[in-house]
């Protein structure tokens, strides 16, 4: 069996560092925001070509919390995408305010910033691009329409560590951006953990008040804040991982690669690339008609495949009431939920299970439709 994910290879790959990170955590006697979480913040923030980086319990916080901090707040309309996991709006709701569901484009389904303009209205404070798959969204166009309509982009990198835009980094371009370290990620922790990062020096203190209480000293609550803190066990393992961050994405596009050329010239409609970025493949998405016949076909052949992700998020039961969608509607979002299919992705993958996935694709074809 080709597992769509295995994290315990994840860890035999990096046991002894691991080890010594969790060791070295022990004997410290010290659990919250200590040493790891500040090295981790200006390490990890350095990477991104960010001033500053604050800790926080997992890549939703990380979005609310920057959110917060930027003053998005009830009556404000975020406009965002679809075709996203739950947390992206879960924390746009968290902070009281409406997301604003806007199509995705065919080519790689993030952002489309022409469905976007069409979504703002005069409520519109912020633009959410998600840098889905591991590709960054077309932030050229996004942020010109950010920039002629005054507002804030937070941008969603819990799928981009390390990808990259016109050579600048996911993470670099809005007013703040958003990591997750969900165990998954292509910089995962072995747990919750999140990232806020940001130029902005005001930014970054407030949201370090909200992620402690609001103290600015212990014991002092200067504004209304939360508990959401990165704790030092997951700095730390972060802090083994993220050197190895780069050979893991470029073993990600590897394995994209192979993919590729192993599909070519066939009737399968292969994940886009934008010229213009450099991905770093958190997932594979294929899209294939009859994609539920296509996945058992591939069960039976012994690979493993995801959905990311199968219900857009208009159509979750428990968020489509709180949420608005662009006019126009999502039409491209909606097509896409039934066709797309996720291969099995990570850097530990062998390359002899690359090859049998690919065999296993190409064996689990539709017929072509007579002509
Ligand atoms: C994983 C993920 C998140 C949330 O991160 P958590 O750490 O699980 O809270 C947000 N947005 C996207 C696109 C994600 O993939």
């Amino acid at each position: 069996m080709v597992p769509f994910h295995d994290l315990r290879r994840r860890v035999a790959a990096h046991r002894p560092l691991l080890d010594r990170a969790f060791s070295r955590v022990m004997d410290s006697g010290r659990f919250i925001l200590g040493e790891s979480v500040a090295e981790l913040e200006s390490r990890f923030s350095g990477a991104v070509g960010r001033k500053h980086g604050i800790g926080v319990a997992s890549g939703t916080d990380a979005l609310k919390l920057a959110l917060e901090g930027l003053g998005i707040g009830p009556g404000d309309e975020v406009v965002t995408t679809a075709n996203t996991c739950a947390p992206t709006v879960t924390a746009i709701l968290e902070c009281g305010a409406t997301p604003v569901l806007a199509d995705v484009d065919e080519q790689t389904l993030t952002l489309d910033p022409k469905s976007a303009a069409a979504a703002l209205t005069p409520k519109t404070r912020c633009i959410l691009p998600v840098h889905l798959y591991g590709q960054c969204a077309d932030m050229g166009p996004i942020l010109e329409l950010a920039k002629s309509r005054g507002l804030i982009i937070v941008e969603d990198c819990a799928q981009a560590h390390g990808a990259s835009y016109r050579g600048r980094p996911a993470g670099s371009f809005g007013d703040a951006a958003a990591f997750s370290f969900y165990p998954t990620k292509n910089l995962g922790a072995l747990g919750d953990g999140g990232m806020v990062v940001t130029d902005d020096a005001v930014l970054a203190e407030k949201v370090r008040l909200l992620r402690q209480y609001g103290y600015r000293e212990p014991n002092h609550s200067v504004i209304k804040g939360h508990n959401s803190r990165l704790d030092e066990l997951q700095a730390a393992f972060l802090l083994e991982l993220l050197p190895g961050l780069p050979a893991a994405n470029d073993r990600r596009r590897a394995i994209a690669a192979a993919y590729s050329l192993g599909f070519a010239g066939q009737e399968l409609h292969l994940p886009a690339e934008r010229p213009e970025g450099k991905g770093v493949f958190h997932l594979y998405v294929i899209r294939v008609r009859n994609r539920e016949a296509f996945r058992s076909r591939l069960q039976d052949r012994g690979v493993e495949t995801v959905i990311h992700y199968p219900v857009p998020i208009h159509r979750q039961e428990g968020l489509q009431g709180h949420c608005k969608v662009a006019p126009g509607g999502l039409p491209i979002t909606e097509k896409a939920a039934d066709e797309i299919s996720s291969l099995p992705m990570f850097p530990e993958l062998a390359d002899s299970e690359v090859s049998q996935v690919i065999e296993a694709v190409l064996d689990s074809r539709e017929p072509r439709r007579p002509e």
